[in-house]
């Protein structure tokens, strides 16, 4: 039989390759192939901050700049040496999640402690990005526990939660919390009247490195990787993520937990 054609689109540096893979290649071709793929991501990564901050120190090598030039350029280079920082973080933490075991029931946690949590985060890089900052709203939901890992549900709350901050316009608004569904899982969302998300980017969303608006990513410090974290943490937890977004009014993230991680409690 004729082998099918698999066509792999990758978009290693904005240009477009095309890798043509006949059905019988290997799952270790293909898994060497992504591989490869994310270290040529990776490096292009590294590589754009370390160009800027090698320019700037070369300029300040060799010209005699103003006190408020070379202050200016400073805070530059500061920001590109904070944007690898940021990187190589997000790394580890896939890095992390991906080599180590699921986490088992772990501990009950209060998911209004969660939300309250990463609200607060949420506040103070609204009112440091944007101006004037977004009105973010609590929902009240239910009162319940969720159990997991507390470091990873919190990381993938906050990832949300930052992108909606990061993707709005300042004023805009954006909503968050916990619910309880029909079916008993439990269920964080990030609803935000933010640009929304065109429905052909939406399968993509949660690949490492995959941006929709890159200039929009780079400007608010993105590495691309966020939503790949957080469906890992989902995944982790036995849950998944799910994403609703209309182009020009908002999106709507969601993390989902089955049901036997969700215990409900009496309000106090
Ligand atoms: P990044 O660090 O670039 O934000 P993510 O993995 O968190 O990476 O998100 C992937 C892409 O999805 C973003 O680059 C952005 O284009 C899009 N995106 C994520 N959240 C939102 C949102 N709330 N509104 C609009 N676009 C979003």
């Amino acid at each position: 039989t004729q082998p099918a054609k698999i066509s792999l689109q990758v978009h290693p540096y904005g240009k477009k390759r095309k890798l043509m893979i006949s059905r019988d290649v290997t799952a270790v071709q293909l898994a060497e192939a992504m591989r490869r793929d994310f270290v040529a991501n990776v490096s292009h990564e590294i590589r754009t901050p370390l160009t800027v901050l090698s320019g700037f120190v070369e300029t300040m090598q060799s010209i005699e700049l103003e006190e408020a030039d070379r202050m200016r350029y400073l805070g530059l280079m500061s920001q590109q040496a904070q944007r690898m920082q940021t990187l190589v973080s997000d790394l580890l933490t896939l890095s992390r999640l991906e080599g180590s075991p699921a986490p088992g029931a772990g501990e009950w946690i209060d998911s209004g402690e969660l939300l309250t949590h990463v609200l607060q985060e949420a506040q103070g890089l609204s009112s440091a990005i944007a101006d004037p900052p977004h009105v973010i709203e609590a929902d009240p939901g239910a009162a319940f526990w969720v159990s997991g890992a507390k470091t990873e549900l919190l990381s993938a709350m906050s990832n949300l939660l930052s992108n909606a901050v990061r993707y709005t316009p300042g004023g805009g608004r954006i909503h968050a919390g916990w619910h309880i569904r029909a079916d008993g899982c439990g269920e964080f969302f990030v609803t935000d009247t933010g640009p929304g998300i065109a429905a052909e980017h939406l399968p993509r969303l949660t690949e490492r490195f995959y941006r929709v608006d890159r200039s929009r990513s780079r400007e608010t410090g993105g590495t691309g990787l966020g939503l790949a974290i957080v469906k890992h943490v989902a995944q982790r937890h036995g849950g998944q993520v799910e994403v609703d977004s209309t182009l020009g009014e908002g999106s709507t993230f969601r993390i989902v937990l089955p049901s036997s991680r969700v215990r409900a409690r009496p309000r106090d």
